[in-house]
């Protein structure tokens, strides 16, 4: 199943959401088609129900079309819901097709835990609720009328009834911390524990992903690498938790001074990296000059004397190499700005 999402969904990771998501629905999809197949044939060949195995088969092609959209790539929110309501239209058949007898109602069991992965905990209830009202509302109009075998009786329902409410909340509360969990995971996991910017391993990927998108745009790319001045001295004459607190301010300075789309992140020990999609070399230099003056402006609340050096590099064109490209020549214009006396900026074109 993992290789099929793979192949199918390559761009969805294991770090998003919606990877296991996209797994569970072509679990169901793979199971729904050998299932149709299976019992359409055992209609025809053994029970002799031809017209049952024609929805059977109507089925089959079905969850086929569904697989078939999943598989070229289409839409994981929309997949979501042709599945869940896929299942529905299964379950009622059944439930329809049964009369309400008891074992029908066994297979409703399956919805919620499908339904509240796939939907979310809030679409998930309401979704679930209705499908659970609508067949105990079924099941108590048979029973009324006589129509459901000896079998089902008004105790059965009751029990179906508390039974489903049960799974209704307990669902509930099992997917919102589930997701609750994944975020706060999801958070940490890309999150630089000291200063609270990303942390290098959302860097790499922010990267990748922001020149797959501007190779489709041709907007050029920014980057600025910031390095703290003489910070060796700040944590030899002040202490390290002094300097821990300088790291601190500097992300904090640089967050407060980067337009909403930059991503301010930390490279390593006192580098750090912001990325600016759409950005000029001149606008990258602007704004690495606003950084500048901001940092150096700490200094004068905090009576410590904080400088950066910035290498800014922008890509215009768009190969493989352009990530490492670009780092490189940011790299390399940093020191430049170090050689040239610290506390200032050089800024050029990647090619
Ligand atoms: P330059 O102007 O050439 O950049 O000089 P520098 O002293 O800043 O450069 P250097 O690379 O020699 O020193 C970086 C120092 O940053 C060394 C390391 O101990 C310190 N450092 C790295 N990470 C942390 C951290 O998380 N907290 C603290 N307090 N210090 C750190
Ligand atoms: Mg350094
Ligand atoms: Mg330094």
């Amino acid at each position: 199943m993992m290789n099929v999402r793979k192949k199918f969904h390559p761009h969805i990771g294991v770090e998003n959401p919606q990877y296991h998501q996209v797994s569970l629905i072509y679990s169901i999809l793979l199971i729904m088609v050998v299932y149709f197949g299976l019992i359409g044939t055992l209609n025809i060949t053994l029970f002799d129900a031809p017209q049952i195995a024609l929805y059977d088969y109507i089925g089959l092609v079905l969850a086929s079309i569904i697989l078939i959209y999943v598989s070229r790539g289409g839409n994981i929110h929309i997949a979501c819901w042709v599945v869940t309501c896929a299942l529905v239209f299964v379950l009622m058949a059944f439930m329809h097709i049964a009369k309400g007898n008891n074992y029908s109602l066994i297979w409703l069991s399956i919805l919620p835990p499908i339904a509240f992965f796939l939907l979310g905990p809030r679409t998930g209830f309401i979704f679930t609720a209705a499908v659970f009202a609508y067949s105990g509302w079924y099941l108590y109009g048979n029973l009324s009328a006589g129509t459901v075998s000896t079998t089902m009786s008004l105790g059965a329902l009751f029990n179906f009834i508390e039974v489903a409410t049960a799974q209704l909340f307990i669902f509930r509360f099992y997917e919102r911390s589930r997701r609750q969990a994944y975020a706060q995971m999801q958070k940490i996991a890309i999150t630089d524990p000291l200063t609270k910017v990303f942390n290098r391993l959302y860097l790499d990927n922010a990267i990748q992903s922001l020149l797959a998108g501007s190779a489709r745009t041709l907007q050029p790319v920014s980057v600025l690498l910031l390095d703290v001045d003489y910070f060796k001295r700040i944590n030899d004459q002040y202490g390290h938790l002094k300097g821990d607190d300088v790291l601190v301010n500097v992300a904090k300075t640089i967050t407060d001074n980067v337009r909403a789309a930059d991503i301010v992140g930390r490279w390593g020990g006192e580098e750090f990296l912001i990325l600016c999609p759409n950005t000029t070399t001149d606008e990258a230099a602007q704004l690495a000059e606003r950084v500048r003056q901001a940092v150096g402006a700490m200094g004068v609340e905090n009576e410590l004397a904080v400088t950066v050096s910035i290498g800014v590099a922008t890509a215009q064109q768009f190969n493989d190499e352009t990530g490492d490209r670009l780092l490189s020549v940011a790299d390399n214009n940093m020191y430049l700005a170090k050689q040239a006396g610290r506390n200032q900026l050089v800024a050029s074109l990647t090619n």
